[in-house]
């Protein structure tokens, strides 16, 4: 690589401390993958000197990479553990996924747009990551083959919250998923021993889950 790469470096640094821990993000794992993970090849050329600012860019037409703090409050309230077994629904550039890659042990993702999977397939795959698995598909049904998941993750927004997704949790498993159509909010629900919790984050603008 070029000169530029200490650069990048520095600016993750930077991301880390002044969106993310500055707004009280405390997990380490997250942290520490997120000043790993180089963001910026996840974007076109034209868009790489942008990749982070604190704001969401966009890959194509009803796509986007979020925020760098959103991505990192879903990865955080959803809790990883490094045995974890992910399922992520819209993969979008692949950054997110890349992110779980580095900090649970196998990750499962789920793209509607087949060439946007293509390309996201290939930069995980020069970046060496080996416990993804990804697959074009509709992520309303999940992936039943691989369930039950520790967490699921989706970064998109349904109107609802997915049945079929909700049934793929096991037991002590968190989803994180915004749900909404013009007004989102960001809700955590866990399966307890008691049935499903719910907890609102907040709110956010995710593109739909079509
Ligand atoms: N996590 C991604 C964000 C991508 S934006 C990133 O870091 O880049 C949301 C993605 O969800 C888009 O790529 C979109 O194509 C995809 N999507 C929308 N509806 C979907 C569906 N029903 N099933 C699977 N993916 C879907």
């Amino acid at each position: 690589m070029n000169g530029s790469t200490d650069s990048f470096i520095e600016k993750r640094e930077a991301m880390v401390q002044e969106q993310l821990q500055a707004r009280g993000i405390t997990d380490s794992s997250v942290l520490e993958a997120m000043k790993r993970v180089p963001r910026h090849l996840f974007l076109p050329q034209h868009l790489r000197r942008e990749a982070y600012s604190d704001r969401a860019l966009p890959l194509g037409p009803g796509q986007t990479i979020s925020q760098p703090y959103i991505v990192a409050l879903m990865l955080a309230s959803a809790r990883l553990q490094r045995t974890d077994q992910v399922l992520e629904i819209g993969t979008g550039s692949g950054y997110q996924t890349a992110l779980l890659g580095e900090i649970v042990a196998t990750v499962y993702s789920v793209e509607l747009d087949p060439a946007l999977l293509a390309r996201s397939a290939k930069t995980l795959a020069e970046l060496g990551y080996k416990n993804v698995q990804l697959r074009a598909g509709n992520g309303w049904l999940g992936w039943s083959e691989a369930a039950p998941y520790d967490a699921i993750i989706v970064t998109a927004a349904a109107h609802e919250i997915p049945r079929d997704l909700v049934k793929q949790l096991a037991p002590g498993g968190r989803m994180v998923l915004p749900v909404g159509d013009d007004e989102q909010q960001l809700v955590l629900l866990e399966r307890t021993a008691e049935g499903l919790a719910s907890k609102n984050l907040g709110p956010v603008r995710f593109v739909p889950l079509r």
